[in-house]
């Protein structure tokens, strides 16, 4: 889309910014300094049910501690850098707010920083949240029926210039 004639020139191209993480970087819960690597188990060991239908879980190959999905559980501080990418992506002219309460910080502030920094807010929730007063817009549904329609609305704009 950024090569398209009518997005502005701003609307660079950016990769996605895991806030909480992502659950196909799963890292050792005994040390964050090295990549999770699955240690080798004998033949089927891991296949096999244990304990009813619990699988156990992956041990790194490196301390043989226990491998856990690399997002951020509850109680757990966001990744810095990943926060800090995020709250700096808010100094945007459009910010999109799709399918969230709205109430768990700090990735709520990051709407509210864009609307600061004199970005329109546009939000997509079924229900009202408290980022009402912030947003612009607020388009009530969900994102699977909302967003293709905002998308094909976007393009028909695009293709009357
Ligand atoms: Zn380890």
């Amino acid at each position: 889309m950024a090569a398209h004639a009518g997005v502005p020139s701003r609307a660079q191209p950016r990769a996605a910014i895991h806030l909480h993480g992502s659950l196909f970087a799963p890292r050792c819960i005994a040390a964050a300094a090295h990549p999770a690597t699955f240690q080798d188990t004998p033949d089927g060991e891991a296949a096999q049910p244990h304990e009813g239908r619990r699988i156990p879980p992956p041990r790194c190959a490196s301390c043989s501690a226990l491998i856990r999905p690399g997002v951020v559980w509850f109680g757990e501080a966001l990744p810095e850098a990943a926060l800090t990418a995020a709250v700096e992506a808010a100094a945007c002219d459009l910010l999109l707010t799709v399918g969230t309460s709205a109430v768990v910080y700090p990735a709520a502030e990051i709407p509210r920083i864009a609307a600061r920094s004199g970005a329109t807010v546009i939000q997509v929730n079924p229900q009202p949240t408290p980022l009402d007063q912030v947003s612009a817009i607020n388009l009530r549904g969900n994102a699977a029926q909302v967003l293709p329609a905002l998308v094909a609305d976007a393009w028909e704009q695009t293709d009357e210039r």
